[in-house]
Parts: C-alpha cells; structure tokens; sequence
C-alpha cells in the first residue's frame, strides 16, 4: 500500500492498573478513538508508578512512534510523576504557570467546600502548583477535574505526548481537546482514514474459518497484499472476524465479505458492527415481543444480560432462578414424575422450564437452561458441561439445544448464555 501509516503508541500509567486491581479502560478507549482517525496503534505499555520504568517505556513507545499518549499519574500526589517524567524525555525545563495555578486552586477549593474538607489551604495549594508545572513549550489541556492534560513537543524534534488524567471520566472528555491541538493536528493531518469492519459468525469451530480464509488467499492472494489487516477472536463460541483496511482496499474486503458468506451463510449473525445483544433487542423490539426466563445453572445470568441495555423493560418482563428441583416445580410448574423420569440435565426438562416460564408471564418467548456446570456432580451420561437450553414459542412449540461445553464453571455458565441467546435469535428468525 505503499506509503507507512501513521502510528501511535499508548503508556498507561498506574500501579493498580499493572497488578490488576483496576482493569485498563484507557489503552483501548484510546486505541479505538485513534483507529477512527486513521492512526494506527502500535503498542499500548502499561507500567507502574515508577521513574524510570516511566522513562524507559516512554522512550521505547517515541522510538517507532508518530506520537505517544499517556494516562494516569497527573494528580497532586507524590507517586503522580507524568508530567515531570515526560518533560524530561522530551528534553523540556519545567515551570510553574501561576495563571494555571490559581485556576487549579479555585476547582479544588470548590471542591473542598462542598466536600467540607478542613485541609489548609496551604496544602491545597502545594497540590495545585505540583499540578500547574508545565513544560516549556507544552499545550495546557482544560482541566475536567483538577488535572490538565499536556501536549509535549521533543526539542529535538521527535514525536509529541499527550499527556491525560488516569480516571475514564476526566480523560474521555479532554480528548477532543487534546486531538484539536497543534502538534497533534500536525500528525493527525498526514493519517489517512482506516476503515474497520466486523463479521460475526455462530455455529462453525475456528477450524472452518481459517479453511475459509485460506481458500480466500488461495482465489485472491495474501490478505495483507491485498490491503487488509484481518483478526480473528473466539469468545464463548462466537467468531469474529475484525479488518481493518484503508478506503483504497474497500473492493478487497468485498470480496472477503462475499467468500464468508458462500461459506457461512446464515450462520453470519452480523456483519455491520452490532453484537448478538443488538441482534436480539432490535428484533424484539420491532415486533413488541416478550421474554421470560427460567435458569438453573446460569442462575439469572441470561436474564441479567438481556436486562444490561437500557430500555430492556420493553421486553424482558421477568425470569425464575429455579436451581433445585422443588423451584423447577413450584416456580415454573416443572412436573416431579418429569425430574425423576428423565433427571434435571435432560431435554424434557429444559422444555418444559421454557414453556412454564412462558406461560406463568405470559411472555411471546421462554428461554431455559439447565446443566451440569461442575466442578462437581458431573456422571458418565452426564458429565460436567452437559448442558440443555430449550426456548418456547406462543404457538406450542419448543427449540432445544444440547451443548457439551468445555472448560470450567465460569466458561459452561457464560457460554450457556451465549448459547441460549443465539437460540431465541435463530427461532425469531424462523
Ligand atoms: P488523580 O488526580 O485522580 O490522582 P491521575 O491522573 O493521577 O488522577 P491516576 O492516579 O493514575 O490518575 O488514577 C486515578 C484513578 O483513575 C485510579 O485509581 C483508577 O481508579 C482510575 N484509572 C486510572 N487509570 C485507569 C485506567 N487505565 N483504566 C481505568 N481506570 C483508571
Ligand atoms: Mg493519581
């Protein structure tokens, strides 16, 4: 394709992010909004709060990067070392700008005074000078909450940094500020727009889809020759095949997208970028239809996920956690002859879960889950990650599904939900 992308490197700074205490929302909000304006993100760093770990990422992101981003480490405490750190790699003196000072003084003693904080106003103010030192040279980005952000030229000409607030809320925000300065519309100017699109496919083993892509690249060539950057993700059965391509290679994608779907058919569930939740909330809401749930060893989780989205009320009227054999009966009219003829785990049962959960709500669907989710309690007929789902419709009848899930509880029970979501989706479908 000729010409190098523009690429951006990304160091997310924090000690809780890198033991894992908090879980890194930056590095791919970030990666997201720069693919959207044609940059390519390279790598994403995530080191703790320490100088020269700092120092050392910083310089190995500006070594092969158009421009480096930073979140985390911009508050008044000790431990808060971005800025300072930055400034240093980028070869840039520091210096206090009173004019940012007093503002930050201002924010914090509103603040304080709402908060009823009794510090003194001394300490206040150390806090707001460490957060007003900025580099000679730098753009100050507006505060949202105490911290600027910064906007930090190399003096020898080198990529810039931008430098943003830990907290998702202070930095989501002082991005459109950050991108609208002008270093960074200097870099910004050279990208050129990448395009990324999504298939999502139900149903085949990954197997089948590199079988796919390699009789593709054996029709059309190499998809990195042609254009395309394509990965592939298996996340609780589902695959997704994400490219990402610049406009020029919109004909080579065409064709990608014309050979999955010969093979795949219906088992594409979207290719438009909506998820298996959009899928199944737009259908019902279009026909005004309902659901009820009734679940064993998923427990409320199918219920949960379809009550995730807002507005979900217009659908999901309600759902029986029915785990033991005296909730299957009494909650969703589960016979005790069925349970002991044919056992909690076996299709009969799942059918009539759904059908009770159905008519005790008076709902268009029931959805049903029931299975052995182990450790424990798995037999030789049935074994851990046996499990039956099973969705009623108005007219009397019942789709049922049997799976044999492998891997722990927590994999039987979330793939249970896929799965039985992807059931209601295809018997909408019929
Ligand atoms: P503060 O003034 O709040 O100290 P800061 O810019 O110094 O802001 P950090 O100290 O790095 O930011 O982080 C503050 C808090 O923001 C963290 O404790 C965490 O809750 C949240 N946070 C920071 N980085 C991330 C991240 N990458 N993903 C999600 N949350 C984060
Ligand atoms: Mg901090």
């Amino acid at each position: 394709m000729g010409v190098r992308p523009i690429r951006a490197g990304i160091v997310v700074t924090g000690t809780e992010v890198l033991t894992g205490r908090v879980t890194d929302r930056n590095g791919p909000w970030l990666a997201e909004r720069l693919r959207e304006l044609g940059v390519d993100v390279g790598r994403t760093v995530v080191v703790g709060d320490r100088r020269e770990d700092l120092a050392t990422a910083l310089r190995f992101q500006l070594a092969d990067h158009d421009l480096v981003i930073t979140s985390g480490g911009l508050g008044p405490t000790a431990d808060d070392l971005t800025a300072e750190v930055v400034a240093q790699v980028q070869g840039r003196a520091m210096a206090l700008d009173r004019d940012l000072a007093d503002r930050i003084e201002e924010i914090v003693a509103g603040y304080a005074a709402r908060r009823s904080w009794t510090t003194p106003p001394e300490i206040l103010r150390q806090g707001s000078e460490k957060q007003a030192m900025v580099p000679d040279g730098a753009v100050v980005l507006t505060p949202i909450g105490t911290a600027p952000g910064l906007v930090v030229p190399a003096a020898d000409g080198g990529a810039a940094v931008v430098v943003l607030p830990g907290p998702p809320s202070e930095l989501q925000p002082m991005w459109a500020e950050a991108i609208a300065s002008a270093p960074v519309r200097a870099v910004l100017d050279r990208a050129s727009e990448l395009r990324q699109a999504e298939i999502r496919i139900w149903g085949p083993p990954e197997a089948e889809l590199a079988a796919a892509l390699r009789v593709h690249e054996d029709a059309h060539g190499p998809l990195d020759e042609a254009g395309l950057e394509v990965t592939t993700c298996v996340r609780d059965g589902e695959l997704e095949i994400v490219s990402r391509f610049a406009p020029e290679a919109a004909g080579a994608y065409g064709d990608l997208h014309a050979s999955l779907s010969a093979t795949f058919g219906e088992q594409i569930y979207a290719d438009d970028g909506r998820s298996l939740d959009d899928v199944v909330a737009e259908v019902l809401l279009e026909r005004g239809e309902t659901v009820a749930t009734a679940e064993s060893c998923t427990a409320g989780l199918v219920a949960a996920r379809l009550a995730d989205r807002p507005g979900s009320s217009a659908y999901l009227l309600g759902g029986f956690v029915t785990y033991a054999n005296e909730a299957k009966t009494a909650e969703v009219g589960v016979s005790t002859g069925l349970l002991e003829a044919h056992g909690a785990v076996s299709r009969e049962v799942a059918e009539a879960m759904a059908r009770g959960a159905r008519e005790r709500l008076g709902t268009t669907y029931g959805i049903s889950t029931t299975g052995v989710a182990g450790p424990g309690g798995g037999t030789a007929d049935k074994p851990v990650g046996l499990v039956h789902i099973a969705v009623a419709v108005t007219d009397g009848s019942v789709a049922h599904r049997e799976l044999f899930v492998a891997g722990d509880r927590a994999a039987v029970r979330r793939r249970t939900v896929v799965a039985a979501l992807h059931l209601l989706r295809a018997t909408m479908a019929r």
